[in-house]
């Protein structure tokens, strides 16, 4: 098998029928860069940034951050990289920053966004970093747990005010900024047009969209059965997403563990989606899977099966079904 995925990695990512699905990794930490070329990733689609803070015993300071930055970008060798601003909170705690998870409900707390435009500075120095770092190329940049437009307005001023800064002092900035959200609260579904309005892109986070849908904490081990976001349901919810990225020419990719399971990433591509990120070793078993898949015929089946009123096992039996058929 490894075999086998050493030799997809140059080829390209297309379906049976010929449709191009960008097949990225997500990755958080110097050591995961040497994945990208081994992988055969068509970038970064997630960049975890808040790792580096995790792994530190104090916050990193500037400098740290524009050289983890840089030499991401340059591993990158001109493949598009998605730097996720820190997620620090809720399942992501900081030993050194009080305040942070010792809430009732971390999950629901004080965390990602919001904790970043409590504490502009943190924003501030880690967008003077990624500005700096990126000088002369394009930057990505998306926000977690984002709950309402407003945030990201107030975020774009923090941004644009270092853009700004940069110039004054004659930066070599980057080239094009790009600004994302992730889609991991379930009140963004309701202002869907609105959001691809204001982005350049966004970024279905499936751990944490399913989590707050099915109010099921993903790290609870004794809910680990019901952790089962390949339902009609969620599957719905996912399509409708991918279908506001067609109406509104925005770019939509999803960066959750679903993208990674090749059963789960073949749903993932039957309800619309043309771009998943995932860890780099599930790319090749994902590729092998997608080269073989008449998409247009899935789709169709997958239309049916959401429309029927089909519970969570069809799904499965279809999904497992179409997959040993093909
Ligand atoms: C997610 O929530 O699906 C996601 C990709 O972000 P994280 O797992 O880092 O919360
Ligand atoms: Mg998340």
């Amino acid at each position: 098998r490894q075999e086998l995925y050493r030799e997809l990695r140059g080829k390209p990512s297309v379906t049976k029928d010929g449709v191009q699905i960008d097949l990225m990794m997500n990755a958080g930490l110097a050591v995961d860069l040497p994945q990208l070329l081994d992988s055969g990733a068509a970038g970064i689609g997630l960049f975890r940034t808040e790792l580096q803070f995790m792994v530190a015993s104090t916050f990193p300071r500037a400098e740290a951050q524009e050289r983890l930055y840089r030499d991401v970008l340059e591993a990158a060798d001109g493949k598009p990289v998605t730097f996720r601003t820190i997620d620090i909170g809720g399942d992501k705690v900081l030993p050194y920053f009080k305040g942070v998870g010792q809430e009732e409900n971390p999950a629901l707390g004080w965390r990602a966004v919001r904790l970043t435009l409590d504490r502009p500075g943190l924003l501030r120095t880690q967008m003077r970093a990624l500005l700096k770092a990126a000088g002369g190329r394009e930057l990505r940049v998306m926000l977690p747990m984002v709950t309402e437009i407003s945030e990201i307005r107030q975020a774009r001023e923090i941004i644009d005010r270092e853009v700004r800064h940069l110039s004054r002092f004659a930066h070599h900035l980057p080239t094009k900024l790009k600004l994302g959200a992730m889609i991991e609260v379930p009140s963004l579904m309701w202002q869907l047009d609105e959001l691809m309005s204001v982005v350049d892109f966004v970024s279905v986070g499936s751990n944490d969209l399913f989590q707050f849908v099915t109010a099921t904490d993903r790290g609870n081990t004794q809910l680990a059965g019901r952790f089962e976001p390949i339902s009609v349901p969620f599957l719905r919810l996912l399509r409708q997403i991918a279908e506001a990225g067609n109406r509104t020419g925005t770019s939509v990719t999803l960066c959750g563990e679903l993208a990674g399971r090749p059963i789960s990433a073949m749903a993932l591509l039957g309800a619309g989606y043309r771009s998943i990120s995932m860890s780099p070793a599930a790319i090749g078993p994902v590729k092998a899977m997608l080269i073989e898949l008449p998409l247009e015929r899935l789709t169709r089946l997958m239309n049916e099966t959401l429309e029927a009123h089909s519970s969570e096992a069809d799904v499965r039996a279809m999904l497992h079904a179409f997959a040993a058929e093909h």
